[in-house]
């Protein structure tokens, strides 16, 4: 899908026509700006005068697929009992832009006339007002069009919006259920189709078993050359590689066939599988599928939606756990990992595919994996989990860097990261807002951006930052647990 923002202008007929065409211009002037400066074009659609013409654009704008949201301006003043309607009924995300055309106040040449025509500062306080009384979540972004700052927040609400699209588009492919007994992988898959509109539905393993078998060794040598081309191969095993491939290509045909985006299995339903998917998923995700491991069909859909979201609409966003702590003083880091499945989007280097054996499961032979260290920089982990009548989204703000040790014996994928404020009060802090140990991590996603995803799709959020303390976060929960209980 190519996805586009509708902008709509206010205004009204009390200043003529010739104020009227002035403001068209200007706002076409200012549509092609941002089309040339953001990720996704923005198609100037009306200068509003009338309910009429804002609710026809809004209908048009709620059934037309490829529209991920309006933004909004009031070059004048637009009075705003004629926007209750079309506001009311909007079901893209809004972004209101404060804007204005100059950047300047004329000294000399500034008159009623200009005051008349320039008189944004006026208008979007009304337009303001209309959006707090109808409750109506929406991004306020203030300032001037051609600020590289406004476009990169204009921008990064483009992605929570595009996020928000892939969202309600998200279908699930689950192969076995979750690990037995694990309670926050687990989740009511209604209110999750409700509230974010994935499909969440279950395939037989002996289904894809059979898919397998119907590979053929030309399709396995054509994926095996896609392997060594991105790959360094650091084993001779090429058999468990190839078993690898075969995988692949089965669970991509069958999410391809039923338009799924997002996937899960689990160690403890691989029957008739010699190899639980590790190299296989890790490919996958590589393209843009999401996963989670043991079931857990939350961080799978928000793997995809947020490698969606990040650069290019493929990030570097992947299914990431925290395994273990390094605790000495003033070296506090998390080290993450999975048992085989993480994305070499995360990669700092050339991923090494090896084969190793795997202690845990059904695994009757040594699956192949990537193995490679994370990039440093900043970045977040994201969790989603089901609070029993509500989801809740937490987000923390983290640190990469380059593993501190080499661990030649680890045979993973492994990223370490310093959690925000730091080790100990992060940790307090996601263990207070009952974050899971599955997460996906994101380099080019921020904490902005999943607050605005949020907000478009009316969950809870909890943000983790620098600035956050156990006590405050508690006292926020508390808040938000009565809030969301009324909603
Ligand atoms: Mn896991």
């Amino acid at each position: 899908m190519s996805y586009e923002f509708w902008f709509v202008v206010g205004s009204q007929f009390l200043y003529g026509n010739e104020v009227l065409e002035t403001v068209e211009t200007r706002s076409r002037e200012i549509a092609a700006k941002l089309t040339e400066v953001l990720p996704y074009p923005v198609i100037y659609k009306v200068t509003a005068k009338t309910n009429k013409e804002i609710t026809d654009t809004v209908r048009e704008a709620n059934y037309r697929p490829e529209c991920a949201g309006i933004i909004t301006w009031c070059h004048t003043f637009s009075p705003s009992k004629m926007w209750i309607d079309g506001l009311r009924d909007l079901q893209k995300p809004w972004c209101h832009l404060a804007t204005q055309y100059n950047v300047e106040i004329p000294n000399d040449e500034i008159d009623m006339d200009f005051m008349n025509l320039n008189q944004a500062a006026h208008g979007d306080r009304e337009h303001g007002f209309i959006g707090a009384r109808l409750r109506k979540p929406r991004k306020i972004i203030a300032g001037h069009w051609t600020d590289e700052r406004v476009h990169k927040r204009l921008s990064d609400w483009m992605s929570a919006a595009v996020g928000v699209a892939v969202s309600k588009d998200m279908k699930v492919m689950r192969f076995g259920d979750n690990m037995r007994e694990v309670a926050v992988t687990e989740g009511d898959k209604v209110e999750a189709q409700i509230k974010l509109g994935w499909q969440v539905n279950t395939w037989a393993v002996g289904d894809l078993v059979a898919e397998m078998d119907k590979v053929t060794e030309a399709e396995i040598d054509e994926l095996v050359a896609v392997y060594e081309a991105s790959y360094d191969i650091a084993t001779d095993n090429t058999e468990a590689i190839r078993y690898q491939a075969k995988e692949e290509i089965a669970i991509k045909k069958m999410m391809d066939h039923e338009g799924c985006r997002a996937f899960t299995n689990t160690f403890q339903d691989l029957y008739g599988m010699e190899q639980l998917p590790g190299l296989a998923s890790q490919h996958l995700m590589a393209q843009g599928y999401g996963y989670g491991g043991e079931g857990d069909w939350k961080v799978s859909a928000l793997t995809a939606i947020m490698k969606a979201m990040g650069e290019n609409g493929n990030g570097s966003s992947a299914f990431m756990e925290d395994y273990t702590y390094h605790l000495v003083k003033g070296q506090e880091y998390s080290l993450g990992a999975h048992m085989l499945e993480v994305c070499p989007s995360l990669a700092a280097g050339k991923p090494r595919i090896e084969t190793h054996h795997l202690g845990i499961g059904m695994n009757a032979k040594d699956p192949a994996r990537l193995v490679f260290e994370g990039k440093a920089g900043p970045g977040i982990v994201a969790s989603l989990i089901d609070m029993g009548g509500r989801m809740r989204l937490i987000v923390q703000d983290i640190e990469c860097v380059k593993p501190i040790m080499p661990m030649p014996n680890l045979p993973v994928a492994r990223v370490m990261w310093r959690a925000m404020p730091d080790l100990q009060t992060g940790v307090e802090c996601w263990i207070t807002a009952g974050g899971a140990h599955h997460t996906v991590l994101s380099y080019d996603v921020t904490a902005e951006m999943m607050r605005d995803f949020a907000r478009m799709l009316d969950i809870e959020f909890v943000h983790i930052s620098k600035d956050t303390t156990p006590g405050k976060l508690e006292d926020e929960l508390l808040v938000k647990d009565l809030i969301w209980k009324l909603k």
